[in-house]
């Protein structure tokens, strides 16, 4: 059927962006010399005597990534190295690497059962080659799925994906890109024109392919070009190294243990929670843009926290309010504030993040509030789970002004949840957790990569996923508490407000699309695909009309995922203005009078907050600075 291509395209897209932002382990490359490095993948035999060959010829070497569950067989790619080639490999100079042992699929395969396999053909090789160790790594067939790259990285000093590009500025380590020859076999302009481009931003170019050949396989290519290659890529002033040789030239650390202590502790974070009896320190990082209406409240309550050991960090987003002169007026040693030029709350959390020395990070946004024992609470239920990977979540309570008169309504996503479970109900029953509910330790904020800037409304949403996919779950703390302040709060200029912007549309579709493809990760199931579609359908209302582009993707999805999307739902009182002035009039009717709403609302709750006296006049909000009691009335 026709709809299986763009189907297949639509998958490849996921697959593609998927893994990219978690686990990385990032280098930058830059070396004096660009680099070129040529890569076998299942080693058939004629990638060593016909390719290794062509190699040697130029005093060059290569990488060849095995899989021993293939020894001596016939396979797609050609006749597949025996025990004794292996033998051949080393004594010519070229590498070893490892491509798990039944060459299973990077993607299909679950990860238990894909680091099975990894580990597999490192034992099968011992007992060809004892003593001989695998140390670099590449994806078999498609590329890894999140938590698989997550579990690969720790064997490895580095693992190669594919994706036809090169590797330049900040590589990842973890997921290399790769340019696979096959697919240029019959354009050497195009791939002549890369070893140039790699010249020019002085990069790391992997070639990867599998059999030489007269006449090749369609993953493999002539001897004939792939010699053309290797003379244009050795006469370009480029060094052509097998892979781990390249890595020494680049100056990551040639043996495993090094690597990783140096990855986890060189970065010279306190590892406080380590050493007891010293407490961890815990981050509180805020983003703030135009926010001098609430910034103060939400420094005393992050200062208020009864927790001692904390840093509190302030990014400026470039208000174009007072919110840096106020937030200033906090300045001590504890409270670091910094601003930057207006770039997004996802920048200026990433800012955070990097100056940030804490075990653990306490998110919080500029108007929303902790109560005082909240990351308390938190840090003493982690005293009891031992593990660095699970995630902490709490309740919150939703307010305008008044947040003694929050309301905390409990949904499903309250309680202590595997990351598929936690992702089903939030996407399925379209649910949430707000921002400052989480507790997220250092080794998970690694593990999910920085905050996606290409994202507007979602990011968070999206960011939480990634922290999500690399814990082991998440466990709900019903003790601690946080308050959130209502959208429509800060009027306008709501980052969870979609509207009807045309970049916000777009951003949020990408959201949504990277949402489906964590939880496709996890679970490839009916269930799963259902929440998905339910997840959809939700979010229509949003699209319906305003761009039919989108909305002919989403639909398109929805039928790959086994449902069908129907029209919005839009309020019955709307639906005689859609009637008459048609859908785009009548879903801006219907948002205005949303924003009125909400605007009236916030008028009366903040009239009542200062008639109960609690407004800026009131003695209450100093409560927060002596703050130990964990009464919630005394929060400010
Ligand atoms: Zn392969």
């Amino acid at each position: 059927m026709s709809a299986q291509k763009p189907w297949l395209k639509m998958q490849q897209y996921y697959r593609r962006r998927a893994a990219s932002l978690l686990f990385r382990r990032p280098l930058l490359i830059s070396p004096e010399q660009p680099l070129i490095s040529f890569t076998f993948d299942d080693f058939p035999r004629s990638a060593l005597f016909a390719g290794g060959a062509i190699l040697n010829r130029f005093g060059l070497t290569g990488t060849y990534y095995a899989s021993l569950g293939l020894l001596g067989r016939k396979t797609p790619t050609g006749q597949i190295f025996d025990a004794g080639d292996l033998v051949s490999l080393l004594e010519r100079g070229h590498e070893l690497g490892c491509h798990t042992f039944s060459h299973c699929d990077s993607w299909d395969t679950g990860t238990a059962a894909f680091e099975k396999s990894v580990v597999e053909n490192r034992v099968a090789l011992n007992r060809l080659v004892p003593g001989f160790e695998f140390k670099s790594f590449a994806y078999p067939i498609s590329l890894p799925r999140p938590r698989t790259k997550g579990k690969v990285a720790d064997y490895f000093l580095c693992c190669r994906a594919g994706g036809q590009g090169l590797n330049a500025g900040k590589a990842d380590l973890n997921q290399l890109a790769a340019h696979f020859l096959e697919k240029s076999r019959h354009n050497i302009q195009a791939v002549k024109d890369l070893i140039d481009h790699n010249r020019k931003v002085h990069g790391w170019l992997i070639f990867a392919t599998h059999d030489i050949s007269d006449s090749p396989t369609p993953f493999g290519c002539t001897p004939e070009f792939f010699e053309q290659v290797v003379q244009y890529a050795a006469s370009s002033g480029a060094r052509v190294l097998p892979v781990i040789k390249a890595l020494e030239v680049l100056g990551v650390p040639g043996c495993r243990q090094e690597s990783i202590e140096s990855h986890r502790i060189g970065v010279g974070y306190p590892n406080i929670g380590q050493l007891a009896p010293n407490k961890p320190l815990v981050s509180i990082l805020i983003p703030a843009y135009n926010a001098q209406e609430w910034i103060s409240d939400t420094l005393r309550s992050a200062l208020a926290q009864t927790w001692e050991r904390k840093e509190v960090i302030v990014v400026d987003d470039g208000s174009t309010d007072k919110t840096l002169t106020v937030a200033r007026r906090f300045e001590s040693e504890g409270v670091r504030i910094v601003s930057q030029k207006n770039q997004g709350a996802a920048a200026a959390r990433n800012t955070a993040l990097s100056l940030s020395q804490g075990s653990y990070i306490q998110w919080l946004d500029a108007d929303d509030l902790l109560a005082p024992d909240k990351i308390a609470c938190q840090m003493a239920v982690l005293g009891l789970c031992r593990s660095k990977r699970t995630l902490l979540s709490s309740t919150f309570g939703k307010f305008l002004h008044r947040w003694y008169r929050a309301k905390f309504v409990p949904t499903a996503l309250w309680s202590d949840l595997s990351p598929t479970e936690w992702l089903m109900r939030k996407m399925g029953e379209n649910l949430y957790m707000q921002t400052a509910t989480w507790l997220v330790s250092r080794e998970l904020a690694e593990a999910a990569g920085p905050w996606d800037t290409r994202l507007l409304s979602d990011d968070d949403g999206e960011y939480f996923c990634r922290v999500l996919l690399a814990s082991d779950g998440v466990r709900f703390v019903p003790e601690a508490k946080c308050y959130y302040r209502a959208p429509g709060a800060a009027f306008g200029g709501s980052l969870s407000y979609i509207g009807l912007s045309d970049r916000k549309i777009k951003a949020h579709w990408l959201s949504m699309q990277l949402h489906i493809s964590y939880l496709l990760s996890l679970e490839d199931s009916e269930r799963v695909r259902a929440s998905c579609v339910n997840y959809l359908q939700r979010s229509m209302i949003h699209f319906y009309r305003e761009d039919p582009d989108v909305v002919k993707e989403a639909e398109q999805l929805a039928g790959m995922l086994g449902g069908k999307l129907r029209a919005p739902y839009l309020s019955w009182k709307y639906s005689w203005v859609r009637l008459v002035l048609g859908w785009s009039l009548a879903k801006r009717i219907a948002l205005f009078a949303r924003r009125i709403r909400w605007s009236s609302q916030r008028l009366l709750d903040e009239a009542l907050f200062h008639i109960e006296g609690r407004g800026p006049a009131g003695q209450s909000r100093d409560v927060v600075m002596e703050g130990r009691t964990s009464s919630t009335k005394s929060l400010l």
